[in-house]
């Protein structure tokens, strides 16, 4: 029996304590979050936002009482400050402002990541927000019951920037999204999905200030009025801070080793360079399949499977993790998008040799007489082991489910060719007999 201590209690903490609880239920699973909720799922926060759901509630998977249920001793609004790992001791800030000392036979280290904020002038300006933790997605709402905020000014357009551009699209505000990248979601997607997206936002009224970089936040009587890029002045009465988010390191920075972003090394056990501490979720590394090396992808997905992993591990069962892909979908308005693996775009970043493969067809066959909308699809393949490194796809269709096939293709190392020859059923109320992912494979040169 050993005491695991587990700093941070959100999705990868969370995960980590119900594997260790419902699985080796004699360790003692002592927990500590400086946060006073757990397991918010910030992937709802825009639907919350733009009123597409009606409250916040279902967006918690997990509280304290659950996991006091469970067995693990859970201390909330419980600010880690410090880890002695020669010593394997904690020092920890309660919420009444009292310090105290806890020991540990191993640490699982869950403190995820905070979200980057640009060295700006005016950032500290009333209504410039913050989008990651509940309260950042509560004070937002309660800022938009007020009809001054008229102008919303979104500064990032990764996944959570189109998201939330959305969100207060619906709520009939005026947005904006500027980004220093000349589109949205370089990412994930090449040109020819980017530029579908970058059309459903235009389409539906957002404005878009791409390739420009924001120079100045200005303010009238402490309030935001409006962002300076290098192009243009923009009105503004809020402003989003979007543009990504680092690892949350403050614990092991000087300990532990560090990949070159800053996250906590890790191998496949989830253990890091000193011996029975390991590190899960946004501050750790994955394993990226698609490249056959070490990378930083900071997902939700990611995080519990990581947890799950370290858990084993710290309760003396030895199991390593099988990867990852960066698997990830977004929808905007009608528009779906899935893609998994790597671009072109970033294979060129990486020096890879890869070729591609497009296909676009109608999800069910032409004689369907309902609703048939186009599937847009990339495969993206080594060029000379012709292995499938990637893929993409985009519809009005939820064809989402067709992503984790290219997944486990990527994991299992699969090439095009037999991908071509892969046993796809048909059947009209679901696809064609010679559907857009054989049609696409065979096409390949
Ligand atoms: C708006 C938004 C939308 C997203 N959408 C998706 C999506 O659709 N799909 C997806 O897969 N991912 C999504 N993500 C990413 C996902 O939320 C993160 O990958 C996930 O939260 C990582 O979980 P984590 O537990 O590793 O870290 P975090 O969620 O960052 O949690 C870390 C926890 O550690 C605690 N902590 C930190 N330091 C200390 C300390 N010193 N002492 C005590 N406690 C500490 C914090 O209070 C926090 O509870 C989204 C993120 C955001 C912000």
């Amino acid at each position: 029996m050993s005491k695991i201590v587990v700093v941070g209690s959100n999705h990868a903490g969370t995960a980590a304590i119900k594997t260790i609880l419902g699985n080796y239920p004699n360790n003692e699973v002592v927990v500590y979050d400086r946060n006073s909720n757990i397991s918010f799922l910030g992937c709802g926060m825009a639907l919350w936002i733009g009123d597409q759901i009606s409250k916040p509630d279902g967006l918690f998977y997990a509280d304290k009482e659950s996991l006091e249920a469970m067995g693990a001793k859970v201390n909330m609004e419980a600010d880690v400050q410090k880890v002695d790992f020669d010593n394997k001791k904690i020092y920890v800030k309660l919420k009444d402002g009292s310090e105290i000392v806890d020991s540990y036979d191993k640490i699982i280290l869950a403190t995820g990541s905070l979200p980057i904020i640009p060295n700006i002038e005016g950032k500290e300006l009333e209504n410039v927000q913050q989008v990651k933790l509940y309260q950042n997605a509560q004070e937002v709402i309660d800022k938009l019951e007020n009809p001054d905020i008229k102008d919303i000014v979104v500064v990032g357009a990764g996944y959570i920037g189109v998201e939330l551009a959305e969100a207060f699209e619906r709520k009939n505000k005026n947005v904006t999204i500027v980004d220093i990248a000349d589109t949205n979601l370089p990412e994930y997607y090449d040109q020819p999905f980017t530029d579908l997206m970058k059309e459903n936002l235009s389409s539906h009224g957002i404005n878009l200030e791409f390739g420009q970089t924001v120079q100045e936040i200005k303010g009238t009587d402490g309030k935001v009025s409006s962002v300076v890029t290098n192009k243009k002045e923009i009105k503004a009465d809020m402003v989003i801070l979007s543009v990504g988010f680092r690892p949350n390191n403050a614990l092991g920075k000087d300990k532990l080793d560090l990949f070159r972003n800053g996250s906590y090394l890790v191998n496949k056990k989830q253990e890091t360079s000193v011996a029975d501490v390991y590190a899960i979720g946004d501050c750790a590394t994955v394993y990226d399949n698609a490249i056959d090396n070490t990378s930083y992808i900071a997902l939700a997905t990611n995080a519990v499977r990581s947890g799950i992993v370290a858990a084993h591990n710290a309760a003396g069962t030895e199991i390593e993790s099988i990867g990852v892909q960066g698997s990830n979908g977004i929808c905007i308005y009608d528009l779906k998008m899935v893609s998994t693996g790597i671009t072109v775009n970033k294979a060129k970043k990486l020096g890879l040799d890869v070729s591609y493969t497009d296909f676009e067809d109608t999800q069910k066959p032409g004689f369907i007489e309902t609703e048939n909308p186009n599937v847009k699809l990339r495969i993206v393949y080594d060029t000379k082991t012709r292995v499938v490194l990637g893929a993409q796809m985009a519809s009005e269709y939820d064809m989402s489910m067709g992503i984790h096939m290219f997944s486990l293709a990527i994991q299992e190392k699969v090439t095009i060719d037999r991908l071509a020859l892969l046993d796809i059923f048909f059947l009209p109320h679901f696809n064609q007999p010679y559907n857009y992912i054989t049609m696409a494979a065979l096409s390949a040169k």
